[in-house]
């Protein structure tokens, strides 16, 4: 990793998405920060339009700075969609200088917009992961869940209407039950209540069927 002059406003450090630029100094919004800099590539030679990497910077439709060497500190700073700095090309000159559009605070991440054509080449399909993104993606997690968790409640109160309204179908129709408890006491009878299953059945049925079964016991007992 290349040194950096302790009087300089950064320092590279670890980010989100790898490496980045951070500020160690507060810098004022319009300050230059750091220069984009490497070999120009000259769009007419077929030697410099051959070379491809992540960190080519078009000035204009024939000059594109190279800018992935080693040297070029300014690589290290990552896209944004809601930057605090921003990159000012100077075509004629052709340089680039990074400068803040934002006053910077020290351990801030330094960030500008690469532009639509990067976005489209190598964030769009991963995902841009900047701090505005993220939170975005963040949102329409909690959106997600909120509706969801609605959802689940309309489900429940309308499960729980549903119950209600059989409990006072059955109480308004207690012939029903009577009807039930009777049956229930046909199929115990039936069967002297000598089985233990019937008989736990029964208790949980919530049927008071208990004395004629004593009864019945009672009577096989003297009999
Ligand atoms: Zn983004």
């Amino acid at each position: 990793m290349p040194a950096i002059s302790t009087k300089k406003p950064y320092r590279i450090g670890r980010s989100r998405t790898g490496l980045g630029l951070f500020a160690t100094k507060p810098i004022k919004k319009g300050a230059k920060i750091v220069r984009y800099f490497g070999p120009l590539l000259d769009s007419r030679k077929k030697k410099d339009d051959a070379i491809e990497n992540k960190y080519l910077f078009e000035l204009n439709g024939r000059w594109t700075i190279d800018g992935s060497v080693r040297e070029n500190i300014a690589r290290y700073i990552n896209h944004a969609c809601k930057p605090n700095a921003e990159s000012d090309v100077s075509a004629r000159k052709r340089k680039v200088v990074i400068r803040a559009i934002k006053n910077i605070e020290p351990g801030d991440e330094i960030n500008y917009d690469y532009g639509t054509d990067y976005f489209k080449a190598y964030l769009k399909p991963i995902g841009c992961k900047c701090d505005a993104c993220e939170k975005k993606r963040k949102k329409k997690r909690a959106e997600a869940r909120a509706e969801k968790a609605r959802l689940k409640a309309r489900a429940e109160k309308k499960a729980l209407k549903k119950a209600e309204k059989q409990t006072a179908k059955a109480k308004e129709n207690p012939k029903q039950k009577l009807n039930g408890a009777k049956a229930n006491g046909k199929l115990l009878n039936g069967h002297g209540g000598k089985s233990a299953t019937r008989k736990t059945t029964a208790a949980k049925s919530g049927i008071s069927a208990r004395p004629k079964d004593m009864t019945g016991r009672e009577n096989s007992a003297s009999a």
